[in-house]
């Protein structure tokens, strides 16, 4: 029987030898090998985003241990390798820290990426979270009450977890999604055109003097279309469908933070009302430039549909002074 250090300790995971591994052994020769199997005593936390890593912690706090794992070699790799270079939180620094650990009180009230990734090394850190890296988990089964999760571990192959806890923290933008777009794949995969999709997308520098195409009108697109601008580079935006865009700021004031003060006490479509009476004023009518608003109003939506409104720090300034333009698809 081995033991194992713990991620956050007092964890153990346990190599619990299977029954029949003897009998195993003599076939061999045929089949797979049987996957290592390890018992964790307490949670097993799949991700090592912030999510994953404030569970570790939260969970540590009330005596139960666990093991986190992470298919890529680092923390937060969301974070460190999929976003580009200008970007800061969208949401000020108060509604983004990790519980236990406010931000330092010297950082910007939105903090830039290198900032955040610093922030969340000191976290791991501080609480001695030591995720297991290019661990990927392929699948997590409920078996006689307990839960045996199946994955790929660098250097160890194939190995089944079994745990009493699973808490699956893999986040809502971990994976790229590339649109099946007639041609698009074509152009990717033979590199005939350069398409480069946000979780690439590094700096608008390489494309300066250049016309790009923006697909998509999120948050991504609306600031990688303003990184382009800012880099001398002549975007244009193909909108598909309708969205909210709402100034990130009113008044000096962060609008999430008014929205949650006012949600308070009022009901989310009064407040909706109000979010979008500040946001013509703001902006104006956004409409005139494509950016077509849906019928329910941003709050509703995202309770509905989790569809998360677009905060502007300057895009539709560029759109409404032609230097940037907006299309309707
Ligand atoms: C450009 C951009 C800007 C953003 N700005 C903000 C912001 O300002 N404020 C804010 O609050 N949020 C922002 N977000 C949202 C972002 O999703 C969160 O900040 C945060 O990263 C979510 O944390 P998470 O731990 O839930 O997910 P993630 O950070 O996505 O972490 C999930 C982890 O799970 C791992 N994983 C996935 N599948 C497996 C598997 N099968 N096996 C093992 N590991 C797996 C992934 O590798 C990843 O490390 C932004 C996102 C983007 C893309």
């Amino acid at each position: 029987m081995a033991q194992e250090e713990a991620a956050v300790a007092p964890a153990t995971m346990v190599h619990v030898p299977s029954k029949d591994d003897a009998s195993r052994r003599s076939s061999q020769q045929q089949q797979p090998p049987p996957p290592q199997q390890y018992w964790v005593n307490g949670a097993l936390i799949i991700g090592a985003g912030p999510a994953g890593l404030a569970v570790a912690v939260c969970l540590r706090e009330q005596g139960v241990p666990s093991v986190v794992l992470e298919r890529a070699g680092c923390i937060a790799p969301l974070w460190q390798h999929r976003t580009y270079t200008r970007l800061k939180l969208h949401l000020p620094k108060r509604f983004c820290e990790l519980p236990l650990a406010p931000f330092p009180p010297h950082f910007p009230e939105y903090p830039s990426r290198c900032q955040f990734l610093s922030y969340l090394h000191a976290y791991a850190r501080r609480f001695a979270v030591a995720p297991h890296f290019r661990a990927t988990v392929a699948s997590a089964r409920r078996d006689r009450g307990v839960w045996r999760v199946d994955a790929h571990v660098a250097g160890r192959g194939h190995v089944q977890y079994v745990c009493q806890w699973l808490v699956v923290a893999t986040g809502e933008n971990a994976e790229p999604f590339v649109p099946d777009i007639e041609g698009l794949r074509r152009c990717i995969s033979t590199g005939r055109a350069p398409v480069v999709h946000a979780a690439e997308y590094r700096s608008g520098e390489p494309l300066r003097g250049k016309r790009v195409l923006v697909v998509g009108c999120g948050n991504s697109g609306m600031e990688v279309c303003l990184d382009l601008c800012h880099h001398g580079a002549s975007p244009s935006m193909v909108v598909r469908g309708a969205v909210h865009v709402l100034p990130r700021e009113v008044l000096g004031r962060s609008t999430f933070e008014v929205f949650v003060a006012m949600a308070r006490w009022l009901p989310l479509w009064l407040v909706d009302r109000v979010l979008l009476a500040v946001a013509a004023l703001a902006l104006g009518d956004v409409e005139r430039y494509g950016l077509r608003r849906p019928a329910l109003g941003p709050l509703e939506l995202k309770k509905r549909e989790g569809r998360t409104p677009v905060l502007d720090i300057g895009a539709v300034d560029k759109i409404r002074t032609p230097v940037l333009d907006g299309l309707s698809a």
